[in-house]
């Protein structure tokens, strides 16, 4: 493209949705992907063995639901569809039913028995107040539309989750359903935000679902892609760019990086003080991921739980917490706990037919280079004696696979940076999207509202980077 007004560098989801925010805006946009394909962390590619399509990075996405911005987009028309399994999320245990989160709030609550009160109020009234406050937990820290609303739910989403689950809930069904949702945080569960991270996901799967694009992740990217596409904007792919010099003459540029590739590419071009406030900027706990094609599904003890897209392997809440403050610390689990999808239950495309694809992972020390294969494949074998007899082939990342992969994800560090109080305000600046170097802006997850598929980076680095080119 010749003289293009704009420039994206990454062609992740974030960095796709600032292009289509651009390219909307009538501003010519070439992306530059390193990669040979798009999608950044929602992509899909055949992992293992011919005929099975597994997603490479993100799997289930209640937050693209959820976005605004991507609920704005017509990405059905450009071949997106999403699917939605029987029931949420299923969290089984050694003795006793699985908790299920069902669509349905009044099922869920009713399913865990002495806590369906308890769980009506707790993630009930996240549920009624999401029509006032969904849009504010996806941006910036801003002045709320609905003040009193987010006031009421900041009162208990600023505590820790095990604070949270221990004085609202009693029963090991509801603390350990809860403690899952707060994992995904990625910071110990006795530390403030993470019963701000369950309250947001339990309601989320009410209000929106836990669903995921059929035929993978990669075809969320690709509706992005088309969409962007017929606005005008090009992307070219297997384009990394090392250094912002080099790239053609734009007023404005927008880096789908985390601060550590973004200072190798631009770190000549600041100041000494925000370089050294990027270089502050923390990242945290690393991942190890598998993938399996298997010959059927997995055999669960308690079969409920194949209703469910999205499986939390970790038992109680004691049990998680410690898994969890343990990787925080450093140490690796020998119980991990355990995220997995399970989507060819709901989406037989992804597989050759009576065959099934498996998604999981557990959280390690940052760049550790602990090998937790076997450790995973013990906490699915607890719950579903006989898995292993069904696996095919597996395929594994370890967190220098991650970031060999995608230098966004350092040390394996898929939320692109500690999720804590401070980086969720101050994330990866004060300055949020903008730099001191006019032009040239931030839009990946490492800015607010921080990790996940739903654009709303991109979005609000954008129309940063249009309101300053209107003055
Ligand atoms: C294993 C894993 C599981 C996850 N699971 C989920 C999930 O289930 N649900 C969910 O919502 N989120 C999940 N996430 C998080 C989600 O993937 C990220 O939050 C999201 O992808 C961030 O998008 P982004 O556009 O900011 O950055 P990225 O997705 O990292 O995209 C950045 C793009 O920039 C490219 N790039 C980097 N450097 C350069 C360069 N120098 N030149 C050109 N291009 C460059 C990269 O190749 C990449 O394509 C997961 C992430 C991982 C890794």
């Amino acid at each position: 493209m010749a003289d293009p007004d704009a420039i994206v560098i990454g062609a992740g989801p974030n960095g796709l949705s600032a292009a289509i925010v651009l390219a909307r805006a009538r501003r010519k946009v070439v992306v530059y992907e390193a990669r040979a394909e798009i999608g950044g962390g929602c992509a899909s590619e055949s992992l293992t063995l011919p005929g099975f399509v597994h997603d490479v990075c993100s799997a289930v996405h209640p937050m693209a639901v959820a976005s605004p911005f991507f609920r704005s987009l017509p990405l059905r028309d450009f071949g997106l569809e999403w699917v939605e399994p029987s029931a949420m999320v299923a969290h089984p245990f050694d003795d006793r039913p699985a908790a299920i989160i069902e669509r349905s709030l009044g099922d869920t609550a009713g399913a865990l028995g002495e806590d369906e009160g308890r769980y009506l109020d707790l993630i009930g009234s996240v549920v009624h107040a999401w029509p006032r406050i969904g849009d504010d937990i996806l941006g910036p820290p801003r002045l709320p539309r609905h003040p009193f609303a987010l006031a009421r739910f900041g009162m208990r989403a600023l505590q820790s989750a095990e604070r949270l689950a221990r004085a609202r809930l009693k029963g090991p069904r509801a603390r350990g359903l809860f403690a899952g949702l707060a994992a995904h945080s990625m910071v110990p569960l006795d530390t403030a935000p993470t019963g701000a991270i369950a309250l947001v996901l339990g309601a989320a799967a009410h209000v929106c679902g836990w669903p995921f694009p059929r035929g993978g992740s990669q075809q969320l990217s690709n509706a992005l892609a088309a969409y962007l596409r017929s606005l005008g904007g090009e992307i070219v792919t297997k384009a990394p760019v090392s250094n912002i010099d080099e790239l053609p003459r734009a007023p404005i540029v927008l880096c789908d990086l985390s601060p550590r590739p973004l200072l190798r590419i631009a770190g000549h071009a600041f100041p000494d003080n925000y370089r050294r406030a990027l270089e502050r900027y923390r990242y945290g706990m690393g991942v190890f991921k598998v993938d399996w094609a298997m010959a059927a599904p997995i055999p669960w003890r308690d079969p409920s739980v194949a209703r469910a897209g999205t499986v939390h392997l970790g038992g109680t809440l004691e049990d998680i917490a410690e898994s969890e403050r343990l990787a925080w610390e450093g140490h690796v689990s020998s119980r991990p706990f355990v995220l997995l999808s399970q989507p060819t239950l709901f989406d037989p495309s992804r597989a050759p037919e009576g065959r099934h694809t498996v998604w999981a992972y557990c959280h390690v020390p940052h760049a550790s280079g602990a090998d937790m294969l076997t450790a995973i494949e013990q906490q699915v074998e607890r719950f579903a004696p006989g898995f292993r007899d069904r696996i095919l082939a597996g395929h594994v990342m370890a967190p220098f696979d991650l970031e060999r992969r995608n230098p966004n994800l350092v040390g394996g560090d898929i939320a692109m940076g500690v999720t804590d109080l401070r980086q969720m305000a101050i994330r990866p600046t004060r300055r949020w999207y903008r730099t001191p170097r006019k032009g040239l802006y931030i839009c990946s997850a490492s800015t607010p509202p921080g990790v996940g598929v739903h654009g709303m980076c991109g979005y609000f680095a954008a129309q940063a980077a249009l309101a300053d080119s209107r003055q």
